[in-house]
C-alpha cells in the first residue's frame, strides 16, 4: 500500500512540510519562515504546516513525522539545541494539537541520513557515515542500512566533536567544535582571514569562488583540510568507507570534495592499507529532512 506520510523539518530560518509517499515521491510542500519567539509559536507552525498538508482527503489520518535539530531524546524531547534556542526543552506532546495522530520526532540530520540512505546517496550503501555541512554540522551513522539515533537518541552530534580546545566559540557553549570550522561559519571566517570580504554569508563565498576569488577559494581550501580531519577522525573510529556528505554545502561539493579526500589519505591511519574511501554528495537535496521525517513517521506507524 503507498500510504501517504507527512514529514515536517524545522530549520534555522524555515519550516519544511512534504507529504511522501513510499517511493520517495513529493505529493505535496508546504513551507513557512521558522518563528523567532516562543517553543507555543513553533508548534503553532509546524501545526499550520500540517494542516494544510494534512486538508486534503487523501492524506487525512497520515502518519506524521519531525525533524528537530539539536539533542532529540527517545520521547522526542528537544533536550538542547544550540541552533534553536527559543525551542529548547521543546515537548512536542505536550502542545501537539489532538486532531492530529501523535508525531514522531528525531534529529533533522537523523531524518536527512534516512531519506539518503532510502532515496538518494546511500541507496545501496549498508554502512555509511552522513555529514550534512550548513551553517553548523549535522551527522548520522547508517550500518547495516539503519541509522543508529543511540539509547538515548543523541548519536550522530559530529559537529561538537572539539578539534581546537583553544578555538572558536561555539553556540553549544564549548570551544573549537568541528562545525565552526567546516561548515559555512567557516567558509566566511577563512575567506576574512584570507583578506577576502567574508559578506554574504555562505552563498557570498560561493559566489565569489565560482568567480575564482582568490581568497574565497583560500577558504574553500582550509574547509576541505578541517572536513578531512574531521571525518579522518570518525573512520579511524567508525571503520566506514562510504561518506555522504549533505546540507546546502553539498550543491557546492566540487569546490571541496576532491582535495578533501587528497587531504583525507594523508590524516587517516593505514590509508592505502585501507579500502579506498568513496565520497558521495546527496541526492535529496534541501528536502533530505522532510522526507526522511516522512520515512520516520513510517517506523512507528
Ligand atoms: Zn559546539
Amino acid at each position: 500500500m503507498n500510504r501517504p506520510a507527512i514529514g515536517v523539518d524545522v530549520g534555522g530560518t524555515k519550516v519544511l512540510g512534504v507529504v511522501v509517499d513510499t517511493e520517495g515521491r513529493v505529493l505535496a510542500e508546504k513551507r513557512r519562515p521558522t518563528p523567532t519567539g516562543s517553543p507555543e509559536e513553533l508548534c503553532a507552525t509546524i501545526d499550520e504546516v500540517v494542516a494544510v498538508l494534512g486538508a486534503d482527503d487523501r492524506n487525512r489520518g497520515a502518519p506524521i513525522g519531525v525533524g528537530l535539530p539539536g539533542l532529540v531524546d527517545s520521547n522526542g524531547v528537544l533536550c538542547f539545541s544550540p541552533h534553536l534556542a527559543t525551542a529548547q526543552g521543546l515537548d512536542l506532546r505536550t502542545h501537539w494539537p489532538s486532531r492530529w495522530p501523535p508525531a514522531r520526532v528525531v534529529n533533522d540530520a537523523a531524518a536527512a541520513a534516512r531519506a539518503e540512505r532510502a532515496w538518494g546517496a546511500g541507496r545501496g550503501l549498508d554502512d555509511f557515515l552522513f555529514v550534512a555541512l550548513g551553517t553548523g554540522i549535522g551527522g548520522a551513522l547508517v550500518r547495516d542500512g539503519v541509522v543508529q539515533d543511540g539509547p538515548r537518541g543523541f548519536a550522530g552530534e559530529y559537529g561538537h566533536m572539539v578539534v581546537d580546545p583553544d578555538g572558536e566559540v561555539c553556540p553549544c557553549g564549548g570551544r573549537g567544535c568541528w562545525e565552526r570550522y567546516a561548515s559555512a561559519a567557516g567558509l566566511e571566517r577563512f575567506e576574512r582571514v584570507a583578506g577576502g570580504s567574508g559578506e554574504g554569508g555562505g552563498p557570498g563565498v560561493v559566489a565569489r569562488a565560482r568567480a575564482l576569488d582568490e581568497a574565497s577559494l583560500g577558504a574553500f581550501g582550509a574547509l576541505a583540510t578541517w572536513l578531512a580531519l574531521g571525518v579522518a577522525n570518525l573512520i579511524a573510529a567508525l571503520d566506514v568507507s562510504d561518506v555522504v556528505i549533505g546540507g546546502g554545502l553539498a550543491r557546492e561539493g566540487d569546490l571541496f570534495v576532491p582535495a578533501a579526500a587528497a587531504r583525507l589519505a594523508d590524516l587517516l591511519e593505514g590509508a592505502s592499507a585501507r579500502p579506498p574511501i568513496r565520497w558521495h554528495l546527496a541526492g535529496c537535496g534541501e528536502r533530505a529532512g522532510a522526507l526522511g521525517a516522512g520515512l520516520v513517521a513510517r517506523e512507528g506507524a
